[in-house]
């Protein structure tokens, strides 16, 4: 991989924090976007722009063109068996909230359980939650050992006749683990109950192929993926989206409308009420060219290798406590340094142009059973350096000097 190249790529890379060149450790909140991603939205904007579906005209044809050929893009990206199972949502939470209140309507009924973890992000929490209140269902949780790796035996224990779903992160935004997300969904099937994936921090890292997991859902965020933001998908498999009812009323998702009866458009445009993000699934499948074209099995060898340099530079540093030590785990570093509260941390960090993340990471109850209110949180991306490590090292130890 030719990282100046790719750096070049990335116009905000270049720019300065407060005098400092900018070192953007924050790429599991958002990533940064390629010059030929927001080329592709402006383009978009000033020469194709027209609602899509429906339009008889030349420039609707051409939008809509555009809009289905991202579909096709996502599907063959996650290879998906067809476009009638790529549903395009705003991001990774309403795709959760989406098959949260579907598959609820459709297939649970009160006493039922979903099953989900201890290191779910809170969009894989609150929406079972609110389910749960509406519907008199009840949760269920796989515990972690102190490593930060789910207890698979533990969650075997969890299947009773009543469970109906699986919900589950592929990794950990937090812990930075890499679930065995193909053994999880093995499980759920010999127990014959489908698995959802939120897969927000897998795509932009790893190859994930729904078919070589056998995934029944799986959701994730353009934004965590280089792509623009308000854009994400739901995958199903057609045999599970089929069965399940609308999210949302409106344009687009029917077939036909009258007083007396309505009747809905078929996959995926059933789950698509109102105008699409047409622009952002431009942006988002600009955004999969890009990163294909430097190779997903590339990307994840540099970035592991990033990764093992963080960590053994990160050790190195007095007082340092890493959260998250399981051996599969993708490029996300949690810690603490000492009794430095992580918000001080951060501010400092900031001031000397390193961005992280501080805080709970939208885990809460992960931050309990770790026994902490949050963490500093470094999380890498294709353009990250060795170098840029460097600099945050230094920066820690000049902070840790401080206190
Ligand atoms: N799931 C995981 C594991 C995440 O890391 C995030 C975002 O940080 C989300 C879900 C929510 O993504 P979004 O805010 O794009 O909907």
């Amino acid at each position: 991989m030719d990282i100046q190249k790719i750096r070049n790529d990335f116009p905000i890379l270049s720019r300065e924090v407060y005098g400092k060149p900018l070192v953007y450790f924050d790429n599991g909140a958002t990533t940064q976007k390629p010059r030929c991603v927001v080329d592709a939205i402006v383009d978009e904007y000033y020469s194709v722009n027209a609602n899509v579906h429906r339009g008889v005209h030349f420039l609707s044809q051409k939008a809509t063109e555009l809009h289905e050929a991202s579909r096709e893009r996502v599907r063959e990206f996650i290879n998906a068996r067809s476009t009638n199972e790529i549903v395009f949502t705003r991001g990774t939470t309403e795709s959760i909230n989406l098959l949260a209140y579907s598959f609820g309507e459709a297939m649970m009924k009160p006493g039922d359980e979903v099953i989900i973890s201890t290191m779910e992000h809170h969009s894989n929490i609150v929406p079972w939650q609110l389910l749960a209140e509406r519907k008199g269902i009840s949760i269920k949780i796989i515990p972690i050992n102190d490593q930060g790796e789910l207890l698979l035996d533990d969650y075997e224990k969890l299947f009773t006749a009543k469970t109906k779903l699986v919900s589950v992160v592929h990794v950990s935004n937090v812990l930075g683990t890499v679930n065995p997300i193909n053994k999880i969904i093995a499980v759920a099937h010999q127990h014959g109950v489908p698995c959802l994936v939120d897969a927000a921090q897998s795509i932009p890292h790893m190859k994930v192929d729904v078919q070589e997991m056998d995934a029944d859902f799986l959701v994730f965020s353009a934004h965590k993926v280089y792509g623009p933001t308000g854009v994400g998908v739901l995958y199903g498999k057609e045999s599970w989206l089929d069965k399940l009812p609308p999210y949302q009323g409106g344009g687009e998702m029917i077939q036909h409308v009258s007083f007396e009866k309505t009747t809905f458009n078929e996959l995926p445009f059933k789950f698509e009420a109102g105008t699409p993000d047409y622009i952002g699934t431009t942006g988002l499948a600009k955004a999969l060219d890009y990163i294909s074209n430097i190779g997903m099995d590339q990307i994840a060898a540099y970035e592991q290798d990033l990764t093992e340099y963080g960590l053994q530079r990160l050790k190195e540093i007095p007082g340092m406590r890493i959260f998250g030590e399981a051996p599969e785990r993708g490029s996300v570093i949690s810690f603490l340094v000492g009794n430095i509260h992580h918000f001080d941390m951060g501010t400092l960090l900031d001031r000397l142009g390193i961005a992280v993340r501080t805080g709970h990471h939208c885990a809460q109850p992960l931050m309990q059973r770790l026994g902490i209110e949050g963490t500093v949180r470094a999380s890498f991306g294709i353009y990250n350096t060795k170098e840029e490590i460097d600099v945050l090292v230094n920066g820690i130890q000049r902070v840790s000097k401080m206190f």
